[in-house]
């Protein structure tokens, strides 16, 4: 019976067994034709949560006919059937992975189309050019007044321009989707541990008061400022005999070069800089003087450009320490919730093959070059641009992008 129900109606029924026993109360509710997430008839069922209810139910479904769905099979009908283009279905993915609110953002933004319509945009504009060049060929003696090809040039110009820019939001994409990497250092027993468990609000790290007693490189997850923080906590950093000690400190030291962000951190009792000072980039490095609850006296001038003042017993300070972060993380500000951000790989590689495509066409043209020799890269620009959205795409790369999608999705 239901497909004598209406659309979008829930119903209430029993899913039976082959003997006609009661399984589950559920509610149904039939999605269809086009309205429903992959354009197809649809029925949701709504069973008791718990996961032997829920397999019951899933069995007897399959045993009454129903075949259970590849990974991403739902969005991949989505995609096929025209309600979502192939950078929408992507987003679903990334939309289900995020780890944080920032790449949530993001990937709502995909979903709802964003890159989609600036990808068009771009598309739209290179048709229109192209079929100016051609006309250009076709009537070369009419001289096409009413655009020259300096204005040509200019309109090819401008539209590398915008590919570029996107590009290069793929630094900003990255640092929502894979996160970034935190490394403290600094001399035993200035604080580094206690940093960490006030920056993570638990007690992570074995805080001690006897100097070399954080061995080990620890790691955690934080989330900061709407970002995802691989926090390294690094053995203190100084001259040491001892084996074990020796080694902590060589892995610190590779820490510090490979982190995305370094906090170095000071005591403001002993205000004197570790030897290894020197070799920090400062640009990415947060000088943190701790311990500002005690009596201190006066600090010396440091020449680094982000610094603040905390105390890792009391934890004040650290808004200050979270915007001193932030400066590093963000060069130029943290992107708005407007701003259009390429995350995924992909789509980064093809607007570089877009890119480079109509560089090759530029030169051309600025040469001299006649634009029926140069349809080649007018076509190249084109076609690359199409595989973000999907038009023109292989089966095997369509099979690639699915199959990493969860099942149900
Ligand atoms: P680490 O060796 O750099 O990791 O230093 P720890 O975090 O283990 O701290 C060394 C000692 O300094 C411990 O006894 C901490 O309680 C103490 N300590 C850390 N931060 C502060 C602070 O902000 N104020 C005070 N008064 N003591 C602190």
């Amino acid at each position: 019976p239901v497909r004598s129900y209406a659309s979008h109606t829930a119903h209430y029924g029993k899913i039976v067994d082959e003997s006609g026993g009661k399984i589950d109360d559920v509610l149904i509710l039939p999605m269809l034709g086009k309205r429903s997430y992959c354009g197809e008839d649809t029925v949701e069922i709504f069973c008791h949560g718990g996961s032997l209810i829920t397999r019951r139910v899933l069995e007897r479904v399959l045993q009454a006919g129903a075949r259970a769905a590849f990974p991403g099979e739902f969005t991949f009908k989505a995609f096929i059937n025209g309600k979502l283009d192939l950078a929408q279905a992507e987003a679903v993915q990334e939309l289900i992975g995020a780890k944080n609110e920032k790449a949530l953002d993001a990937a709502e933004k995909q979903l709802e189309g964003a890159l989609s319509i600036k990808v068009r945009g771009f598309q739209q504009s290179l048709t229109d050019l192209a079929a100016i060049l051609e006309a250009w060929v076709d009537f070369p003696d009419e001289g096409l007044e009413f655009i020259s090809m300096d204005e040509i040039l200019e309109r090819l110009g401008s539209v590398r321009q915008e590919i570029l820019s996107l590009i290069e939001t793929f630094h900003e994409g990255k640092i929502l989707h894979d996160g970034l990497s935190l490394c403290l250092v600094g001399a035993p027993n200035v604080g580094k541990s206690s940093l960490m468990n006030a920056l993570l609000d638990k007690e992570r790290a074995i805080v001690s008061s006897i100097p070399g007693t954080t061995r080990d490189l620890l790691e955690d997850q934080m989330r900061l400022a709407g970002l995802n923080f691989k926090v390294l906590d690094t053995a203190g950093i100084r001259e040491t005999d001892e084996e074990i000690e020796r080694e902590g400190i060589k892995r610190s030291r590779q820490a510090m070069q490979e982190a995305d962000l370094i906090l170095l951190v000071l005591d403001v009792q002993h205000p004197e800089l570790p030897s290894f000072c020197n070799e920090l980039p400062k640009e990415k490095t947060v000088v943190v003087w701790n311990k500002n609850d005690l009596q201190h006296p006066e600090r010396p001038y440091l020449d680094f450009p982000h610094a603040c003042t905390v105390s890792a017993l009391n934890r004040t300070g650290m808004k200050e320490l979270k915007d001193e972060i932030e400066k590093v993380v963000w060069k130029h500000g943290p992107p708005s919730k407007e701003e259009v951000l390429v995350t995924n790989i992909r789509h980064k590689e093809s607007l570089q093959e877009a890119e480079m495509a109509l560089g090759q066409l530029l030169d051309g043209l600025r040469k001299g070059v006649s634009p029926e020799f140069l349809a080649l890269e007018m076509r190249t620009a084109l076609r690359a641009l199409g595989k973000i959205i999907g038009t023109n795409i292989s089966e095997d790369i369509l099979d690639s992008i699915f199959s990493t999608f969860c099942i149900g999705k």
